[in-house]
């Protein structure tokens, strides 16, 4: 019988979560959709000194906005909670005993102070084998010592035993096999008495295995954690149902030297976060994806294409997609370089593609913004108009230019579009076209077009320059969507009135 596929997503509410822990959360979440497994949200909120106020809430939010499902969590509920970290308290006392009982973990005392001095005595100081012998610990120490010291209420940690010289295997689905000597591991603390409270590497485990999670995909450096763990299952008896480990290839600088970082963001000015984040300490403002006038789907298809391929050329992907075609055969050991250009042309893609009433009403609000009489314009209008012009930008944000002069007629004229197209006689060649207009009843773009091309033809004027002459009275300048389905949607009346405007207002250098 095969396992069922259970994963989960990890993060610590320590801050806003990194477009990085956002792809790890995608790819458990693919995985698990796949497989017809379950999703787990676990917070990992043992670190109490690096909790963050709204971490947490952020967290959720971005998963929502993505739409990546939880199935079980802290709001979802679940067989296997508490989901948050520091709800379990007692659990991870039991297993700190167990260790504690089968000798494979042990009290330590030595202060914050202790530590640095034998730092200071021996270059690469580690705690091991090779040097726990000389600290002040339940190995060092009588059992009575350490009895009364606890009782005295002296602080202390625990940590695990890393008997030397020994092969640690780490198998992992991506990375492959790796063999590593215990001796370079440390026994790391596992348990702090001073909160009461597991390290993440205890918690991390015992949750891992109390929930009977199948895979563990992570998307951090996987040295020197994996071979730890390895060790870590295998004290507490667990080696036969360990999870299989799956370490994400790293996310990249846009240069490819090195992990991305916030400072990278800031520096090249794109976020690095999935949603705005208001810093509850400092009060700063880092920018989010969704902010920035992202679509959730643009994100998710980048996303998943760092570090993973389809081994095709396709490169749109609905999640559905995703789901149906994601393995961890083609992700890469290799760390993928973000490449923001490729992010913003996924956002240009999707909003090409959506569905014109879908995009106006997330640009209703902007136009509400910048137009005074935005409510003037009808849903139909916006859509139509923000239809016409889709295929034009990047950003949601970006419709408000492109398609201002829908709303607002020119007052200002380009003025080298002027220099070239405003000629002696075009005032009267547009007074004749005012005419042309007048006579059209029907003002749908391919007859409108045929009436005002057939009169040019007929005159023998100049096409380029009438045409683009016409454009800069109604748009203000030579740029736009098909001239005669922006006067479709204008419609005759105004289209007339802008070309007074122009003939009144604009003066040729001339
Ligand atoms: N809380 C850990 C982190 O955020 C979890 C790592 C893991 O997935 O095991 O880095």
């Amino acid at each position: 019988m095969t396992q069922k596929v259970r994963v989960r997503f990890a993060p610590s509410p320590t801050g806003p979560l990194h477009i990085g822990g956002v792809r790890t959360a995608l790819y458990n979440y693919l995985f698990a959709r796949q497989k017809g497994g379950t999703m787990i949200l676990r917070i990992e909120d043992t670190d109490s000194n690096r909790f963050v106020p709204g971490a947490e809430e952020y967290i959720n939010e971005s998963l929502r906005w993505l739409g990546i499902e939880i199935d079980e969590g802290v709001a979802e509920g679940g067989n296997y909670g508490p989901y948050k970290q520091s709800e379990r308290r007692d659990i991870y006392r039991r297993y700190v005993k167990q260790l504690l009982d089968d000798g494979k973990a042990y009290i330590a005392f030595d202060t914050p102070e202790e530590l640095e001095a034998k730092r200071a005595e021996i270059a690469n100081f580690q705690y091991d084998a090779s040097t726990r012998l000389s600290m002040r610990n339940s190995l060092t120490l009588g059992a009575d010592e350490v009895e009364r010291l606890i009782a005295a209420g002296e602080k202390y940690v625990v940590r695990i035993l890393i008997e030397p010289g020994r092969e640690v295997v780490v198998d992992d689905l991506i990375r492959g096999r790796v063999v590593i000597n215990s001796s370079v591991i440390d026994d790391k603390v596992l348990y702090k008495s001073a909160d009461d409270l597991p390290t993440y590497h205890l918690a991390n485990i015992v949750d891992d295995h109390l929930m009977e999670v199948s895979h563990v995909i992570r998307g951090e450096e996987w040295l020197p954690s994996a071979p730890l763990h390895v060790l870590l299952y295998e004290a507490l008896g667990w080696s036969d149902t360990r999870p299989q480990f799956v370490h994400l290839p790293l996310l990249l600088k846009p240069t490819g030297n090195g992990k991305l970082s916030k400072r990278d963001g800031d520096k090249l000015g794109f976020p690095v976060f999935p949603l705005e984040w208001h810093d509850p300490k400092s009060g700063d403002i880092s920018s989010g994806y969704r902010e920035s006038g992202y679509l959730p789907e643009a994100v998710v298809n980048f996303l998943a294409l760092l570090g993973w391929n389809p081994g095709t050329d396709q490169e749109m992907f609905t999640m559905q997609e995703l789901i149906d075609q994601f393995s961890f055969e083609h992700c890469s050991k290799k760390g993928a370089r973000f490449d923001y250009e490729k992010g913003k042309w996924f956002n240009h893609e999707y909003i090409s593609r959506m569905d014109d009433e879908s995009l106006a009403r997330l640009f209703r609000p902007i136009l509400e913004k910048n137009v005074d009489n935005a409510a003037d314009f009808g849903d139909d209008y916006v859509t139509r108009a923000v239809g016409l012009v889709k295929t034009r930008v990047n950003f949601v944000g970006e419709l408000m230019e492109q398609t201002r002069f829908f709303f607002v007629a020119p007052t200002t004229y380009n003025e080298k579009d002027i220099k070239k197209r405003w000629k002696e006689d075009t005032p009267r060649i547009m007074g004749e076209l005012i005419e042309v207009l007048e006579g059209i009843d029907d003002m749908t773009s391919a007859n409108a077009e045929a009436i005002v091309l057939g009169w040019i033809k007929e005159h023998e004027y100049h096409m380029g320059n009438v045409m683009n002459a016409f454009r800069l009275t109604v748009v203000g300048e030579c740029k736009g969507p098909h001239m005669f389905d922006i006067t479709e949607l204008i419609g005759k009346q105004e289209t007339i009135a802008r070309i007074k405007r122009g003939i009144d207002n604009i003066v040729s250098p001339q």
